[in-house]
């Protein structure tokens, strides 16, 4: 039967959601808060560059593409994806670079200038990763774990294939060189992991990344943001921005419409929030409708880091710099580093950085001549109790410091565009709660089953989509997510 569906928050897991439900027979109201659609992939537009806010490492392009073919679209029609070679350039303390692709033979010569010892092991490794991914990705991510037999059916395969055992831990049985055993086991970051509590299962984003590539949308991935803005419209989809919700209205149990900031209310046959889980369930229902997601269950819940991003343009190029478009710089600490932002809350003297440098690719992003840049780094979550009105400008100016004198020389005196957000953007500007960037924390006790799952357990007729919910944080997962949400609504 027909339904008519609001989806609360326009990240990627509710346009995934919105597009496929609509494609699905259903009416479709998106509303959201910000100005903008995107959700953490929101584009801040400063002197003449495009910065994206968030996602910039697009992988298994073919999830965007089966979207649009859902709609009856060609998704080459919308945007253009382009691969990105190398896939990451990864630098050491000392400045060295080690890249990495898609080509088997390329990768080994790298490791063998690093560490020839580890060639074998390298190969060993890849090899254990198909069946992960087998696992992980294609049984796994795109499946409901709405009962507690859905999680005892995969739990064999789960412990034969070791996911009880963190990336780290997996990626070092293979290779002993300690900055090769960074490079092949960073990946739980890009979701809000870390890599030495991630369980080795999500060592299958190097298989996914290797298979189908690292791709760049041209004009960014807030060209991505537009275009299924522009399908879902096409699709008959309602969109209101700048509309907040204040609560998700409960009769008998079941979620009967929203009602927002301005006291407004709209009917619903279903709802699907794509607002932080812990939020959702803390701020839009009242407790007496929380059975399960009581205060306590989401104050206990383990929540991934926090990030600070500065989004800056040069009015010079830097192309003549050993810089890649997305690059990795790692510090002198990891564990100790990673230890005091995920366990510790700790906010560290020291840093790792991830760079992203789109204009090499893609020289629209800015005013010709100019350079487009953000660098990220890892940092708690609120619980750090950290004062960032006090700390954000410190901070900042330590991070453009080391950017300035190891990386992007003369960067202060060519600075034309500057914009950053920190922990406090996440909790007040996406309502994320504790300002975790990436919500539940990809933990194998915070997994499948034990995630907080895509059906209200709590509420009729309520669906969760984006990275709080099952699979998780990062494109793939989210998009993976609206899928589920679909085919647990079904068709009209
Ligand atoms: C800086 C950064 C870099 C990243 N890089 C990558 C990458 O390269 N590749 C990758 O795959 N992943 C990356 N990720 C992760 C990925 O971006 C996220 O996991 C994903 O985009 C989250 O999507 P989502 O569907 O959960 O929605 P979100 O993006 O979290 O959007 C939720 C939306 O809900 C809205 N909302 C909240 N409350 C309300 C309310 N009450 N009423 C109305 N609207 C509301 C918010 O305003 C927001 O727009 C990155 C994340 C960050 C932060």
């Amino acid at each position: 039967m027909k339904k008519n569906i609001i989806v609360i928050g326009s990240g990627f897991g509710g346009l995934g959601a919105a597009s496929r439900l609509l494609s699905a027979g259903h009416d479709v109201t998106i509303i959201e808060k910000r100005d903008k659609l995107g959700g953490r992939a929101y584009v801040y537009e400063k002197n003449g560059f495009k910065f994206d806010g968030g996602p910039t490492v697009i992988t298994a392009p073919f999830m965007f593409d089966d979207i649009f073919e859902a709609a009856g679209k060609k998704r080459e029609d919308y945007f253009k994806l382009v691969p990105c070679n190398p896939f990451y350039r990864i630098f050491d303390d000392e400045g060295n670079g080690f890249d990495y692709n898609s080509d088997h033979d390329f990768i080994l010569s790298e490791i063998r200038k690093r560490n020839p010892d580890d060639v074998e092991g390298y190969e060993k490794f890849i090899k254990t990763t198909k069946p992960i991914f087998e696992k992980g990705f294609i049984e796994l991510a795109d499946k409901p774990f709405l009962k507690f037999t859905d999680m005892l059916k995969v739990a064999p395969d789960l412990i034969k294939l070791k996911s009880h055992q963190s990336v780290y831990k997996y990626v070092s049985k293979f290779i002993d060189d300690e900055f090769l055993r960074r490079t092949f086991s960073f990946h739980p970051l890009l979701v809000g992991g870390n890599p030495f509590d991630t369980t080795s299962i999500y060592s299958m984003i190097h298989y996914l990344e290797r298979e189908w590539g690292v791709h760049y949308a041209l004009g960014g991935t807030g060209a991505i943001v537009k275009s299924l803005e522009k399908l879902i419209r096409e699709q008959g989809g309602k969109i209101h921005t700048e509309t907040e919700v204040d609560e998700i209205l409960v009769k008998n149990g079941k979620a009967v419409g929203v009602q927002l900031k301005d006291g407004e209310k709209l009917d619903a046959d279903i709802v699907v929030s794509n607002a932080d889980v812990a939020f959702t369930y803390k701020n839009l229902i009242n407790p007496k409708h929380r059975k399960k997601y009581t205060d306590r269950k989401i104050e206990r819940t383990k929540y991934s880091m926090s990030l600070f991003v500065i989004y800056f343009g040069t009015k010079k190029r830097y192309t003549d710099t050993n810089l890649a478009h997305h690059n990795i710089i790692l510090g002198k600490r990891y564990k100790g580093l990673l230890s005091d932002i995920f366990h510790d809350k700790k906010l560290a003297d020291d840093f790792s950085l991830y760079l992203h440098m789109p204009t090499i690719t893609d020289p629209s992003m800015a005013p010709e001549g100019h350079e487009a840049f953000y660098v990220l780094s890892p940092v708690p979550h609120l619980d750090s109790n950290t004062d960032w009105n006090e700390m954000a400008p410190i901070y900042k100016d330590k991070i453009m410091n080391f950017l300035e004198d190891n990386y992007l020389p003369g960067l202060k005196e060519n600075l034309v565009a500057e914009h950053y957000i920190d922990p406090l953007h996440f909790q007040n500007e996406l309502n994320s709660y504790k300002g975790s960037a990436f919500s539940v924390e990809p933990l194998l006790t915070q997994s499948a089953w034990f995630r907080p799952h895509n059906k209200s357990e709590d509420v009729d007729s309520l669906y969760f989509v984006g990275a709080g919910t099952h699979p998780g944080a990062g494109l793939p997962g989210v998009l993976s997510s609206s899928i589920i949400a679909q085919d647990l609504i079904g068709k009209a």
